[in-house]
């Protein structure tokens, strides 16, 4: 993984001091519910890795600022947008914030997600259900295409990237759980293979990261069951529960430029589950 990929290629044509100007460029990603979890491990590691930073988030504020102070300590300028990524024009807005505050986005971490209160299918609340595919699938498309629209096409402006969070939830199904949940997964699985071929002429690389069984607040908020986590231990091979900066690494990983040639891809990070 190469820091550099962070800072704009440079064209052999760029004038000494649009060199200058260029060179100190950082590029800018925007992570959509950074805030807490899986998305705040992604902003604090591109911080650290030598990107901007724009977190989204829908309602916690004091988590938000927490994730942009370790951002800053880390040398990065960051901004966090509230807005609901279920709602198209709030998805636009926070693009438009970040732009504002920080400067062309070329990387976008489709992250935000809800699972739901777990339970049968056939049991479960129709709210429970629209409010799933409402923000894991179409808050997923609104800021895919929003990404699509505004991502530099210029080969100049160094690596563009969408990362969509999946899950291993759409091969696993979720039964009993929430299958609701592994179904909207399996959409983003779709739109990423989609994606990737749509926008490979220009140079935008699209891939997906599935998380396993990953230590943050999704699981007590879905079941109110604090012991879920250990019972479900013992089905994993590694045979741990996987931290959020595990999942920030492979995520990092698809952003640089040791990534150049992969789009379309989806690697799972479950501790082989
Ligand atoms: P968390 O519950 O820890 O964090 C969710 C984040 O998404 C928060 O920042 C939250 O903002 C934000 N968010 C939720 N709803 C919205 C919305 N409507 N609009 C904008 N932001 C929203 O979740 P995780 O970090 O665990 O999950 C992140 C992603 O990883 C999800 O897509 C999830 O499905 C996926 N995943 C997680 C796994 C796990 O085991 N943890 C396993 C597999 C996949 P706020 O703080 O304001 O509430």
């Amino acid at each position: 993984m190469t820091p550099s990929g962070a800072l704009v290629k440079l064209s052999r044509f760029t004038s000494g001091k649009a060199f200058n100007a260029m060179q100190s460029r950082r590029q800018v990603v925007l992570i959509t519910g950074g805030s807490r979890g899986i998305g705040a491990a992604v902003a604090q590691l591109a911080a650290k890795r030598g990107y901007d930073v724009a977190i989204t988030y829908r309602a916690e504020h004091e988590a938000a600022e927490e994730v942009l102070a370790a951002c800053r300590d880390a040398g990065a300028k960051a901004v966090a947008c509230r807005g609901d990524v279920a709602i198209e024009a709030d998805v636009v807005r926070l693009f438009d914030e970040a732009e504002a505050a920080l400067g062309p986005v070329s990387h976008v971490v489709n992250n935000a997600g809800i699972t739901g209160k777990s339970g049968k299918l056939a049991q479960t609340a129709v709210e429970t259900i629209q409010a799933c595919i409402d923000i894991n699938v179409l808050g997923a498309l609104w800021v895919a295409r929003e990404a699509a629209r505004r991502l530099p096409k210029s080969p100049d402006d160094g690596a563009k990237t969408i990362v969509n969070i999946s899950s291993v939830a759409a091969s696993l199904g979720s039964p009993n759980e929430y299958v609701w949940y592994a179904a909207s997964k399996g959409a983003i699985d779709s739109l990423t293979v989609g994606m990737a071929k749509e926008l490979a002429p220009e140079g935008i690389r699209v891939n997906a990261v599935s998380p396993g069984m990953t230590k943050t607040d999704i699981h007590e908020r879905s079941t109110q069951d604090a012991g879920r986590v250990e019972r479900l231990r013992p089905h994993i091979p590694l045979g741990r529960i996987g931290e959020p900066g595990e999942v920030a690494e492979a995520v990092l990983f698809l952003m640089s430029d040791a990534a150049a040639y992969i789009t379309g891809a989806n690697i799972p990070v479950s501790g082989g589950r």
